[in-house]
């Protein structure tokens, strides 16, 4: 197991073939087109984690990572994928689809709760304890500290295994088709967060 880092791009071939792919990202911000996107975060799930840095100016060629987000062979595995999307889509102007989003699996079974952080996921499906004390730090300069890629490796180091367990949930509550039907919307959502529609429910009576 091992947080490897890489400038610009991704290096090529660091994934099993066919392999699901968790996504993630770091920005200056939560206002897509002005805060830039600072850094990707990846992983197959085989316990290795690579994060992809972005320079101030970057003109975000990245040809290796953009193709494994575009590639429709691979699921990406995000937690709260309407935002992830909405940043690579605008930054590295691919659709990083098909999707599958922790965060509405988690709200179409935990309906005993309003508690859908990753924070809260792991700890009660998977019984560990990760830190989000670097959640809102400043990815923009230079040098990464060793907690900032800590904490950005262990966003992607989670997903499959509660991708796994978010699925028998589904199965068991009979909304396995409800909530790929979900997913495969996303990238619609996304696009609207940008074309203008940040917080408008487009399906609302009034
Ligand atoms: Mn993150």
């Amino acid at each position: 197991m091992a947080v490897h880092f890489h400038e610009e791009d991704l290096p090529g071939d660091v994934f099993a073939p066919g392999a699901a792919i968790a996504v993630d990202t770091e920005t200056m911000g939560l206002i897509t087109p002005r805060d830039r996107l600072c850094l990707v975060q990846l992983s197959d799930g085989s316990g290795d984690e690579h994060l992809v840095r972005f320079n101030p100016g970057s003109d975000y060629a990245a040809p290796v990572l953009r193709a494994v987000l575009a590639d429709p062979a691979r699921v990406k595995l995000y937690h709260f994928a309407r935002f992830d999307i909405a940043a690579i889509r605008h930054y590295l102007g691919v659709v990083a689809a098909p999707v599958y989003c922790t965060k509405t699996a988690s709200r179409l079974v935990r309906t005993y709760t309003d508690r859908h952080g990753l924070k809260e996921l792991v700890r009660e499906l998977l019984g560990q304890d990760i830190s989000k004390q670097q959640q809102s730090s400043d990815w923009g300069g230079p040098e990464l500290s060793e907690a900032q890629r800590d904490y950005a490796a262990s966003d992607v180091r989670f997903l499959h295994r509660l991708r796994d367990e978010l699925d028998r949930r589904l199965a068991r509550e009979g909304r396995t088709g409800l909530a790929q039907a979900c997913f495969d919307f996303l990238p619609a959502r996304a696009e609207l967060d940008l074309a203008g529609w940040p917080e408008v429910d487009i399906f609302a009576h009034v």
